[in-house]
């Protein structure tokens, strides 16, 4: 079966989506850690016993501020790969054509091929036109799917925009 145009880009559009899930992962971490920092200044400012013994629970400020900062890399990282699958869709979506996943874009397939001749039998590599895309390396995206998805894309460019200033 030959994988079509619309659910390969629909399978970049999941790759985005789980990206997405790593930013919230990561951003909800540096959360969570600035939350602990909010407990142990809370405990400095008013320091019933109540937020004594909780701030006392949570590590040392010096520790929190290195989890902080290996939080905070992790959260950029993945708002810069959100942001760099983003844009690669938005021009293939641009294009209206996406590499065709049979041949990676090739235009051809390999197949393995058999001779015979009367004293042997020798194994060899025929390359053929990729019947998926006719050699043509793209195919073409549906223009239902390509409109509503470049409405998808373009409700995630401020991640771009995030970044790129
Ligand atoms: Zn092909």
């Amino acid at each position: 079966m030959d994988a079509s145009a619309d659910e390969t880009v629909l399978e970049r559009f999941k790759d985005v989506s789980l990206q997405v899930q790593d930013c919230f992962r990561a951003t909800s971490n540096v959360n969570d850690i600035v939350g602990l920092m909010m407990m142990r200044l809370e405990a400095i400012v008013t320091p019933t016993p109540e937020l004594k013994i909780r701030a006392i629970s949570a590590q040392p400020m010096r520790l929190l501020a290195e989890a902080a900062v290996a939080s905070a890399r992790q959260m950029n990282s993945a708002i810069r790969e959100t942001s760099s699958q983003v844009a690669s869709l938005a021009a293939v979506l641009e294009s209206g054509y996406i590499q065709c996943p049979k041949c990676q874009g090739v235009g051809e397939i390999e197949e393995d091929a058999i001779q015979r001749d009367e004293e042997s039998v020798g194994a060899y590599t025929v390359y053929r036109t990729c019947p998926n895309c006719s050699g043509n390396k793209v195919i073409r995206i549906s223009s239902d799917l390509r409109e509503n998805c470049q409405q998808a894309i373009r409700g995630l460019g401020l991640l771009r925009t995030a970044t790129e200033t």
